[in-house]
């Protein structure tokens, strides 16, 4: 007989362990159906995304920092960079990670099922488990969060060998390659085309838009390709791969590649695809529901998270959006909140922070100027520089700024835009400002300690109307 639940949720990373947990608080009895091999939870994020990325990264920025030491007066002979060890560590702290969602999943009574999960009925699932057999579950409620998986471009095949997706360099154990062309420029490309540069490798980053991380303010956008540049990045904006002249018959890949300078062969150890991603929905069996998705394969909801069928919610990367896993697991606990009948408040986009983890750092929320301008608001902006912060200084990172945009008319806040160092942290402040209506002014009020990096948040929102001190 199948097992009742109040709450199936399919799909075990942000947008399903996340609100597995309120709704466990909530009262409700939960399962949680994951199909990846070995039953791991945290979906892309932890196991494939967000996690081994920045544990990388944070190899590629230690490396940066031994290798500028002697300005620091530290003498850095012989530093070696060893890459296996790296591989290691992100593995470790992944694993570290998995316990402890497994544990949080026993601490909160989720059922845990290891399969593939799809509707037989809106309200009933059947899990066709990985070590064979099968459940049957039925549900009060359902969650899809099945997220997303890589993209690619048609005609470009992912060979994981020398065209390779970011899957492929977060399973990568041994081996750094000697060159690498990164194709598009979103948070991903910009990401590992900054790691692999202080891995030690050439990087060639290619984007057929006017601009790299093209969805951020076009002034950060020209920041980045800047200090990009400065590092030895080859950046080449406005420029079209064809996948047809793909070669791998050599060594590694060639690729032609058009802009309006004219045609360019590339070539590199390997192609590095970081076009985007696609929504994973084939195994849901979705025709047995009234969910609705677009021709992306994106999930259609309301402001609750409810698709078109009643009972059936949908959270995360498979309802796109910003495709961010702070979003996911916010999206999943307004939904089980809303199923349970509490009251949650809708989730503004405008205060989700926008994170890429890239040298130097970007981060965001709300509106650029052009957009709010677009939007009617009369704005104001200010744009304060790292190099007038004293602790800035003292790190050795002097470059980048931090934008504030706010409404002239009520002062309220309606975007920040920063680059430069630990901006991914910085942003919570702007985002907590803005949630409490705060104005640019009253972050100014708020004293920031000295000297730290936080004091460009305080400068710059005094800057919206010309107080800021230090510039
Ligand atoms: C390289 C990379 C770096 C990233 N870095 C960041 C970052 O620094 N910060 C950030 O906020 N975001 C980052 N992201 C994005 C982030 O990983 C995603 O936004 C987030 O994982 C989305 O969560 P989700 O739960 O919606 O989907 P996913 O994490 O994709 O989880 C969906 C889960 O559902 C499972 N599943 C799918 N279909 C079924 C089925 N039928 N039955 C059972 N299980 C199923 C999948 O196996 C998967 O585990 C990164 C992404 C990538 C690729």
């Amino acid at each position: 007989m199948a097992e009742k639940f109040d709450l199936v949720i399919i799909g075990g990373g942000n947008a399903g362990y996340i609100p597995a947990i309120r709704a466990s608080q909530l009262g409700m009895s939960v399962a949680l159906i994951e199909k990846r091999e070995g039953g791991y939870l945290g979906g892309t994020c932890l196991n494939v995304g967000c996690i081994p990325t920045k544990a990388l990264l944070q190899t590629a920025s230690m490396l940066h920092e031994f290798k500028n030491g002697e300005e620091f007066g530290i003498k850095t002979d012989g530093v070696e960079f060893d890459y296996p060890t790296t591989a290691k560590r992100r593995d470790q702290v992944v694993n570290q990670l998995r316990r402890g969602v497994a544990g949080l999943m026993k601490k909160n009574k989720v059922q845990v099922y290891n399969g593939v999960g799809s509707f037989v009925e809106p309200k009933k699932i059947k899990v066709a488990l990985n070590d064979g057999g099968e459940e049957e579950l039925e549900a009060e409620h359902v969650l899809i969060s099945t997220g997303s998986a890589v993209n690619t471009l048609p005609g470009l095949e992912i060979d994981h060998e020398k065209v390779i997706s970011s899957d492929d360099v977060v399973n990568e154990n041994e081996h750094v390659p000697e060159s690498v062309i990164v194709l598009g420029s979103g948070a991903v490309g910009v990401e590992f085309a900054s790691m692999y540069r202080d891995f030690g490798a050439e990087v060639t980053v290619v984007e057929i838009l006017d601009r790299i991380v093209p969805l951020e303010d076009p002034e950060i956008s020209a920041e980045l390709e800047k200090q990009f540049e400065n590092r030895g990045i080859r950046v080449m904006t406005s420029t079209k791969a064809d996948p047809e002249s793909l070669d791998k018959s050599g060594d590694g890949v060639k690729i032609k590649v058009e802009s309006e300078d004219g045609e360019e062969t590339l070539e590199a150890e390997k192609l590095l695809v970081a076009i985007g991603r696609k929504t994973v929905i084939e195994d849901l069996n979705l025709d047995a529901t009234k969910v609705e998705t677009n021709d992306r394969g994106v999930i259609q909801v309301d402001e609750f998270y409810r698709t078109g069928e009643d009972s059936v919610y949908a959270a995360g990367d498979v309802i796109g959006g910003y495709w961010l896993a702070h979003a996911a697991g916010h999206e999943g606990i307004v939904a089980v909140e809303h199923m349970a009948g509490e009251d949650p408040l809708p989730i503004d986009q405008n205060l989700i922070p926008r994170v890429t983890f890239c040298r130097p750092e970007v981060a965001s929320f709300g509106l650029s100027r052009e957009q709010a301008e677009e939007q009617g608001y009369e704005v104001k902006e200010s744009k304060f520089p790292f190099r007038a912060i004293g602790k800035a200084l003292i790190e050795g990172e002097p470059n980048g700024f931090v934008k504030v945009v706010a409404d002239a008319e009520t002062d309220l806040i309606l975007g920040m835009h920063a680059i430069g160092p630990h901006v991914t942290e910085l942003i919570a402040e702007g985002v907590f400002a803005k949630l409490v209506e705060g104005t640019p002014q009253e972050i100014g009020m708020s004293v920031h300690a000295h000297p730290t990096l936080a004091e460009v948040i305080g400068e710059s929102a005094m800057a919206v109307d010309g107080h800021a001190i230090h510039f």
